[in-house]
């Protein structure tokens, strides 16, 4: 027990350190971290009961609030590279959103804006009016309503239609999509029963005829994005459920999840049904994913027939789904994207998905030559073909041919993984057999240069 020399916080803050932090922050939120960690180290110190001087103690607090303070005050969230290979990670962000596109929100967050006025008569307006214009445009649809992602489409639209009703899903599609989004448990939260049908692997036509009752609000698809079931499979087609619920008198709906504006296969993709595509089937609504392949804002957007639509705007949970300003003009500069002349190029997940391999492997050659100059000499750095992935819960199978910077013969390459980690701008690449793998086809115009920077440090400062 050495709390005897436990320094007050009022001693400590007269420390050098401390006096330049009071200068800079409020004064409160000094002595609020000093305090804690004075707490901190007595409960260290019952739990040691070494003796430790009143002198180091004082520095030793004074050095991890000066820490602690910093943390806290620069935030947590921060720019990092992605050298995995994944275009829409969901756990770094999922979509790059254009340059051009992050300006106009600079532009429109930092004043005011004429989000729910009409500027012509100076009535109230509505935020849902800003973008739907462009979206009918796109899609060809009747009317469309954007809030906060497709998990909250979904919701909105089951809990609008089908509250205390049935909706009949088939027993194939009832999917979970990065662990918390799952068919049956938004479908309970909405207030509608599910009535599945079908089996794991076949679904037929009939299955859901027979389902119908004077209950059934909906006939739902879920599109599979995240897996695929293979060998002998039937799944009822948009079409076949679209006709059933126009002869029945049943809206229907198909959560498309990753909504796609461009059809990808002219690029080596495999088929997936565009948002347009899904429409033509005759479907009542289709809700998507605005930071999926469309490349933009979290958004969940629902697309279709006006009559449910209008309702869904009625619905007073819409309130609690609401998208803000920042949203709808990340989302509109997005969708201008689209109505111009090369979406592909100007939308970075896109230009990243359907970048050629010849392209790739110039890049993996040019960032294999720089990194060359800094690893040490035992270090064996190459360019080898790797596999990509889409992400986002889309694609989950195809895999997209790309180029990685290997560097192989490294004593101890998840300690320099972990490094490169927690840089200040950090690095996440991948481990395989021993060696540090960069994906180039995520980088970002300029990340190579700040990658052989990083690499540069790592060997000589930290693991020389
Ligand atoms: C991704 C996905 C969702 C969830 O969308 P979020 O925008 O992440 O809320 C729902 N359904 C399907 C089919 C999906 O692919």
């Amino acid at each position: 027990m050495s709390l005897r020399n436990l320094p007050s916080v009022d001693e400590l803050l007269s420390e050098p350190v401390l006096q330049a932090l009071i200068q800079r922050y409020d004064r409160r939120l000094v002595v609020q971290v000093v305090r804690e960690e004075v707490d901190t180290l007595r409960t260290d110190l019952r739990k040691a009961g070494a003796d430790v001087s009143r002198e180091t103690l004082r520095a030793q607090i004074a050095e991890k609030s000066v820490i602690r303070l910093h943390q806290l005050t620069a935030g947590t969230l921060k720019k990092v590279i992605n050298g995995t290979g994944v275009v829409f990670h969901t756990n770094l962000g999922r979509a790059v959103l254009p340059g051009d596109v992050a300006d106009r929100i600079r532009d429109l967050a930092a004043g005011y804006t004429n989000l729910e006025i009409n500027l012509s008569d100076g009535s109230r307006g509505s935020r849902y009016d800003h973008i739907e214009p462009m979206l009918r445009t796109l899609l060809g649809c009747e009317a469309a309503l954007v809030v906060n992602n497709n998990a909250a489409a979904v919701f909105l639209a089951l809990n609008t239609i089908a509250r205390e009703q049935e909706v009949i899903v088939s027993r194939g599609q009832l999917v979970e999509i990065g662990g918390s989004f799952r068919v049956p448990e938004i479908m309970n939260l909405s207030g509608a029963s599910l009535v599945e049908v079908g089996t794991t692997n076949k679904t037929y036509l009939r299955d859901f005829e027979r389902a119908v009752t004077d209950q059934t609000a909906l006939l739902l698809g879920v599109h599979t994005s995240n897996y695929r079931i293979v060998g002998f499979t039937n799944e009822i087609s948009l079409e076949e459920l679209a006709r059933l619920g126009q002869q029945r008198g049943i809206p229907t709906m198909f959560d498309l999840g990753s909504g796609t504006m461009i059809d990808l296969t002219e690029y080596g993709l495999s088929p997936e049904p565009t948002i347009r595509q899904c429409l033509a089937s005759g479907i009542d609504l289709v809700t998507f994913s605005g930071d999926k392949l469309l490349g933009g804002p979290q958004a969940g957007i629902i697309a279709g027939k006006r009559e449910w639509i209008d309702r869904m705007k009625q619905n007073h949970l819409l309130r609690a789904l609401r998208v803000d300003k920042i949203t709808i003009a990340a989302l509109e500069a997005v969708l201008a994207l689209y109505l111009a002349a090369d979406p592909v190029e100007q939308i970075p997940g896109l230009a990243m998905l359907t970048a050629s391999q010849e392209s790739l492997r110039a890049r993996a050659g040019r960032l294999a030559r720089s990194l060359r100059g800094v690893v040490p000499k035992h270090a064996r750095v190459s360019v080898i073909r790797t596999t990509d992935r889409v992400g986002g819960g889309a694609y989950p199978i195809e895999e997209l041919p790309g180029s990685a910077v290997q560097i192989a013969g490294l004593a101890n390459p998840d300690q320099i993984a972990a490094w490169l980690r927690t840089a200040d701008t950090p690095l996440l690449a991948r481990i395989q057999e021993d060696a540090v793998q960069i994906s180039v086809r995520a980088l970002l115009p300029g990340e190579e240069r700040i990658i052989s920077g990083l690499f540069a440090r790592c060997f000589k400062e930290e693991l020389a």
